[in-house]
């Protein structure tokens, strides 16, 4: 029987000629096509296509002449230009468009005979922690169908945890890729601002954006990031740094003691789930009887980090946003009269109710009367923010701190509460708008059994320790 929750398996299983790469794509075909109407997660499969390229693919695999991603079959947040194929964020607003051209991290992994099996459903632009803002309705969570999988890339975090597919690319602004692989018990990584090219990704906030991985194996998401991570002609933000061979290094987190702070708060601030306070103890514990050193830090800019990522993130989305003005892309009002009422009509058709609040904030606090008082005063804390994390990474090689404040919730518990709906992303916020990679790994379980995840964060371009670190804290967890 082979492992469809890990590569090494599947690649092992196609080299001893156990299975092809078609039959491969038959078994997520069906488990798809099993879960699919309960939980939502597709927007489109592409199931001929996905086929066809299985076939050649199992060609290539003979002839010896296949790349190294041959087997591997993935999911695409909407929000990842595929060309040919459909793309609309999620949104009413895109209705019918198609991209124009593939995503830099998509020419990678085609290059590379990975199958792309199909668009998988998010909040709208990225904006939610719940996958509640999507004009296609909620994804549920596939071990909890009555709770959300957490946003935005909720699609992308179901498609890995229920098995339709092997990995999924989502992407994390502000906590959406760590926060729904936290509550759908998986691995999701965000890593360095700039370490993977944004070329084909919908800006929601372009200077915090980052396209992220999701699967169930530390290995999986190494080998992926060496294949997608680098510099790109067409995008001038992503850094030139040496790509490393990542899934070279993941066992090599050597027995020498790490020196790993962890955020003081998590563990007596009642605002916080006790499990997952819990769970932060345990981990304290485990690393301490394993001869790391484990020291508390205290960051007490973390409550003006929330502020601060929601005045510049929708800053940034409505100047991003202003682009969906009924003429260029997808969706048109059928009733305008004027160029005016084209516009007007069709942004308030087309936009959700939470994208068109962070719209309206963002152009609130980029107008001549605000600005200041809001939009510099935010950048000047990010620097802070910034600063003060970089210094944390002086002393410690990684910082642990939970992934959210809390467990998935149930679908509709949060409808109408804002703040506590931003509150999900009090523990992701800061690495990104530091622009730190940081993983989620799954940790713990609550007595209702629902998935805690650990955040590991790490200095910057340091995915290579991050990764092996993880890989290490996994084997701990199991025991080996
Ligand atoms: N949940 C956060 C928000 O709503 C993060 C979103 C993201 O990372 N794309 O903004």
């Amino acid at each position: 029987m082979i492992d469809f929750s890990s590569f090494a398996s599947i690649r092992t299983a196609l080299h001893d000629k156990k299975t092809t790469v078609s039959a491969i794509v038959s078994h997520y075909l069906q488990v798809i096509e099993q879960k699919n109407s309960e939980l939502n997660v597709f927007l489109e499969v592409y199931t001929q296509e996905a086929q066809n390229r299985a076939l050649e693919i199992d060609k290539k695999l003979s002839e010896g002449t296949a790349g190294r991603l041959a087997g591997m079959v993935i999911s695409l947040k909407d929000v990842i230009c595929h060309k040919g194929h459909g793309l609309q964020a999620s949104s009413k607003i895109l209705e019918g468009f198609e991209s124009q051209f593939d995503a830099t991290v998509v020419t990678r992994l085609l290059a590379e005979d990975v199958i792309i099996i199909g668009r998988v459903g998010c909040d709208e632009f990225a904006m939610g922690s719940s996958n509640e803002n999507s004009a296609f309705g909620a994804v549920r969570n596939a071990d909890h169908p009555d709770r959300v999988p957490g946003g935005s890339s909720g699609g992308s975090a179901v498609s890995v945890q229920a098995g339709m597919c092997l990995l999924s690319l989502g992407s994390d602004t502000g906590g959406s890729v760590r926060q729904p692989a936290a509550f759908c018990n998986i691995i999701g990584l965000k890593p360095t601002y700039g370490r993977i090219s944004r070329y084909g990704l919908i800006a929601y906030a372009s200077s915090f954006d980052t396209i992220g991985i999701f699967s169930k194996q530390v290995e999986d998401m190494a080998l992926t990031l060496e294949i997608i991570a680098g510099a790109d002609d067409v995008d001038s933000t992503a850094s030139q740094k040496t790509v490393p061979a990542y899934s070279q290094s993941i066992d090599a987190m050597d027995k020498s003691p790490r020196k790993i702070a962890y955020l003081a708060r998590a563990l007596d601030d009642e605002s916080i789930n006790p499990e997952i306070r819990q769970m932060m103890a345990d981990t304290i514990e485990t690393l301490k009887a394993q001869g790391h050193s484990v020291e508390p830090v205290d960051f007490q800019l973390l409550d003006y980090t929330l502020p601060v990522y929601y005045i510049l993130s929708t800053a940034e989305a409505s100047t991003n946003l202003s682009r969906f003005d009924g003429i260029r892309y997808g969706y048109r009002s059928p009733d305008a009269q004027d160029l005016e009422s084209l516009y007007k009509k069709t942004r308030t058709e087309g936009f959700g109710q939470e994208v068109k609040r962070r719209i309206m904030l963002g152009t609130f606090v980029l107008s001549a009367d605000y600005y200041d008082a809001y939009f510099t005063k935010a950048q000047k804390v990010r620097r802070l923010i910034r600063e003060k994390m970089l210094e944390v990474f002086k002393n410690y090689d990684f910082w642990i701190m939970p992934t959210t404040p809390d467990t998935a919730f149930k679908i509709g518990e949060l409808k109408g509460e804002t703040v506590n709906m931003y509150l999900a992303d009090l523990f992701t916020v800061p690495a990104s708008t530091a622009g730190l990679p940081a993983i989620s790994i799954p940790q713990a379980k609550s007595s209702e059994g629902l998935a805690i995840g650990l955040q590991v964060v790490a200095n910057e371009f340091e995915e290579e320790q991050l990764l092996a670190f993880t890989n290490y804290l996994q084997k701990l967890k199991k025991g080996k």
